[in-house]
């Protein structure tokens, strides 16, 4: 099969006309002449590489942490439909017997595919720094629960979020990283010697940069500055119009450039409208698009899809559409370790976005299979 007709993004950054080939679930060759034929004609719209989001907790009125194997395929393949082709399913804290029984029900899914990888999003996190987790359930990150909960997922668990600053946090990053997952830093009151300690053992991922941890001042960087200027470090940025301003964006991808990951932390509302929802077991409603926990009105993760995040970072943050794809897709599967996917080159698994002239997700092409049009 080869695409053709639409705009793709050149070695320069620059989106010129092109063609895509794809052999199975590879792609075989790209090009910017008419040296080849082309048998999907795409005019007038833009392919990029498919979209990788570390951290979702659900979407289409579905959430990951159900346990509900409809309710995980549903919010799976609503987050497909903009865009996503590989994704984390997060879990926000919740008691140990709760978590077990939820990454059990998403490990059938990493296993067929569906899903990337298991994200645990806590419990080992700060009372003071809680969000939308809910704070009876948080605890210190005990290095013994930590690895047991890494076997229940035996492998499939992708990703760790802790505070760094809590008792046992560094010989749990070292557990985290022994079973192979990523230690990611987040929901913390660290300061920047706590942040510092836990890039030294070994965190590489800081979970959405400056929401749900102390801020940037300027003669006390904190974890916002160690983390964004750390070189082994990848920085989530939730790009919704209101987690972060558009000039924090801009700062961020300007100063973590090839570090920093557009994801969309979205909640069950993404993709499915107002109304009242569930997050683990807290009240969330969403107005306007906007998840509040129903007690404190806090932030309640968000009801962004990937290809909105995308778009908000070009036009509300001004970053270049180079810049925001890389962000979008190939950032975030180098922090999850993968090499085979998150750019559009010979070789790669051919998960590609198909956009409109308003970028809208018209086709989404997972490991070479073209949906029906
Ligand atoms: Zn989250």
């Amino acid at each position: 099969m080869t695409l053709g007709g639409a705009l793709l993004l050149d070695a320069d950054g620059e989106l010129q006309r092109g063609w895509i080939s794809v052999d199975g679930a590879i792609i075989t060759g790209v090009g910017f002449d008419d040296s080849v034929v082309v048998d999907v004609k795409l005019d007038g719209r833009t392919i990029l590489p498919g979209f990788v989001d570390m951290h979702c907790h659900g979407g289409g009125g579905a959430s990951y942490a159900s346990a509900d194997p409809e309710q995980i395929a549903r919010a799976a393949h609503t987050h497909r439909a903009h865009g996503t082709t590989t994704t984390n399913a997060s879990l926000v804290s919740a008691t140990y017997e709760d978590l077990a029984r939820q990454i059990r029900a998403l490990i059938p899914f990493v296993d067929d595919g569906t899903l990337h990888g298991i994200h645990l999003e806590g419990p080992w996190i700060s009372p003071d720094y809680c969000g939308a987790h809910d704070p009876a359930t948080l605890r210190d990150p005990d290095p013994d629960e930590v690895a047991r909960m890494l076997d229940i997922g035996a492998g499939r668990i992708t990703m760790v979020t802790l505070a760094p600053e809590l008792p046992g946090a560094v010989p749990a990053i070292e557990r985290i990283i022994a079973a192979g997952a990523i230690a990611a830093v987040g929901h913390t009151g660290a300061n920047a010697d706590h942040a510092r300690a836990a890039v030294d053992a070994g965190a590489t991922v800081a979970t959405h940069l400056f929401n749900a941890m102390p801020p940037l001042l300027h003669r006390d960087a904190g974890p916002v500055g160690v983390l964004m200027t750390s070189g082994d470090v990848t920085v989530e940025l939730i790009c919704d119009g209101h987690h972060l301003g558009p000039e924090v964006v801009a700062l961020a991808m300007a100063t973590a450039h090839d570090r920093a990951a557009l994801i969309t932390d979205a909640m069950a509302a993404a993709a499915a409208g107002d109304g009242d929802y569930l997050l683990g077991h807290l009240q969330v409603r969403v107005t306007d698009g906007v998840a509040r926990l129903v007690s404190n009105g806090s932030l309640a993760g968000s009801t962004l899809t990937m290809d909105s995040a995308f778009r908000r970072a070009v036009r509300i943050a001004g970053v270049p559409v180079a810049d925001a794809s890389a962000a979008a897709s190939v950032v975030p599967a180098r922090a999850l370790g993968l090499g085979d996917r998150g750019v559009i080159a010979v070789g790669q698994r051919a998960d590609l976005v198909v956009l409109d002239s308003e970028w809208s997700v018209e086709k989404v092409i997972h490991a070479g299979t073209l949906p029906p049009s």
